[in-house]
């Protein structure tokens, strides 16, 4: 190991001793060429494609720090983006909300095949793919107002659709604005509890307000893209004089051709997320304005799967770090030049799903926040999606979480099953646990009325 590593979590939280290799994947991570201070573990950390899910790592680009594919992920830029209705809870009786759903259910592609909310010819996919969520805005998919709430305000600049492969715009081509498999969902939730009413103002939220959090990423594209480059992160390591301890952390000097390419493909990946969210916002609108009657006016628009090249203060010098954060959420504090303006008091918003029949939560950046200005981003998994499956019944969890209100929209019994809350870890202990190790702070708990899961 060059540097520590260094595991936020309480006791309760660490991933189980047997089977989860998590806590051997942060050791791992912290021989990296480059790495500095620490391989940092969020608290739902858990086992993950080389870098652990939770896992955070920043390397010295000017010192032939690495960037490596798998503390990214295969679903580059998967995030979340959280959207507040106009209406409150109150307005949704029951026979509205069904209403609601159901449309819901009915316009938004999800589930491993093909089906998408714009279908775009390869012309038309190269400017989403420079150019993200702006793009998408600039057709009529959206508001100008969109755009100053998403992270990189939509666009993640450095794009070059040159590096990506025919096969992996091939598999874009028909699922921009598309949820994708059980992990992502479109869900309607309500604010139950605000613990910052400043900060939760500013952001547009109110207790007993309607709010719709949509979690997905970059699809087929971006897992083709991460599938590419590994595979020639893979053969070049051997003339970079680079040894890693397990092949998953195929990786490469930041500055070097292949990283540099890693770098642009990275980033039209995550054009492409950005515009994929951009249009399941779009699609919800049209739904509420149906069925309710309401709007939906943006809140943020955060990834959970991305590197970024950042300027950190280390030893009192200013570094160029390539910062990895791999389920993981960037955590910004009060302040930084990279916020909306009306937000620019408050901290980055941090958006925490937690499962479809637990809370979820919105929090906010902290002054001095550790692990270069990182959190959670999410409840993190226990069960294993195939442990899941057997032992749950897709069924009876749908059945379950009717009966305690909340509308389930699948796609698939397994899918449901596999996302059975009692996969993944208590959210409030895992929120408690990123508040406590000064990560972030909470800003409001949302609870769930229905979802529309991959
Ligand atoms: P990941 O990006 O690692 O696939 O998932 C992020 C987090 O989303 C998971 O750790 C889990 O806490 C959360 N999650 C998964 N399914 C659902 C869902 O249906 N609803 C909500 N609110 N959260 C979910
Ligand atoms: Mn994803
Ligand atoms: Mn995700």
């Amino acid at each position: 190991m060059r540097v520590p590593g260094v595991v936020f979590a309480s006791h309760a939280l660490l991933p189980e001793a047997a089977g989860d290799q998590a806590l051997l994947q942060v050791v791992n991570v912290a021989t990296l060429p480059g790495i500095v201070m620490a391989s940092y573990a969020m608290p739902d950390v858990h086992w993950g494609y080389g870098f652990p899910i939770g896992g955070v790592a920043a390397t010295d680009t000017a010192s032939g720090g690495v960037i490596s594919p798998g503390g990214v992920g295969f679903d580059i830029s998967c995030g979340v983006r959280l959207l507040a209705a106009g209406d409150d809870r109150d307005a949704l009786a029951p026979h509205r909300l069904r209403r609601l759903m159901d449309e819901l259910g009915r316009c938004i592609p999800r589930g491993a095949g093909r089906g998408a909310v714009w279908q775009v010819g390869r012309a038309e996919l190269e400017h989403v793919l420079t150019d993200g969520a702006r793009y998408a805005v600039e057709r009529g998919h959206g508001v100008a107002r969109d755009l100053w709430r998403c992270e990189d305000e939509g666009v993640l600049p450095g794009a070059d659709p040159g590096q990506v492969s025919d096969r992996s715009v091939e598999r874009g081509l028909g699922q921009l604005g598309s949820l994708g498999s059980g992990n992502h969902f479109l869900e309607v939730q309500a604010v139950e509890t605000v613990y910052d009413e400043a900060a939760a103002g500013a952001m547009g939220l109110r207790e007993r307000q309607v709010c719709v959090m949509i979690h997905c990423g970059s699809r087929g594209l971006g897992h083709q893209i991460c599938t590419d480059h590994v595979r020639t992160m893979d053969r070049a390591m051997a003339r970079y004089g680079i040894e890693v301890p397990d092949r998953q952390l195929a990786c490469v000097p930041v500055d070097s051709e292949e990283g540099r390419a890693y770098l642009a493909a990275m980033a039209v990946a995550a054009n492409y997320a950005r515009a994929n969210r951009q249009l399941l916002s779009e699609a919800a609108r049209r739904a509420f304005a149906d069925t309710v009657g309401c709007g939906l006016d943006l809140v943020y628009d955060i990834s959970h799967n991305l590197a970024k090249l950042e300027t950190h203060q280390v030893a009192g010098a200013p570094l160029r770090l390539c910062v990895h954060r791999k389920g993981a959420t960037r955590a910004l504090s009060a302040g930084h030049p990279e916020l909306p303006r009306d937000l620019a008091g408050f901290g980055q918003p941090v958006l925490i799903p937690g499962t479809m029949g637990t809370a979820s939560y919105v929090l906010a950046g902290v002054p001095g926040g550790g692990a270069w200005h990182s959190t959670c981003h999410g409840a993190g998994r226990v069960r294993s999606r195939h442990r899941a499956a057997r032992e749950v019944d897709g069924q009876q969890l749908r059945s379950e979480l009717e009966a305690q209100g909340i509308a389930v929209r699948g796609t698939s019994w397994r899918g449901l099953a596999e996302e059975a809350p009692t996969a993944y870890k208590d959210i409030d202990r895992v929120v408690e646990a990123s508040e406590g190790a000064g990560l972030c702070r909470k800003v409001a708990r949302l609870v769930p009325l229905g979802v529309v899961k991959g």
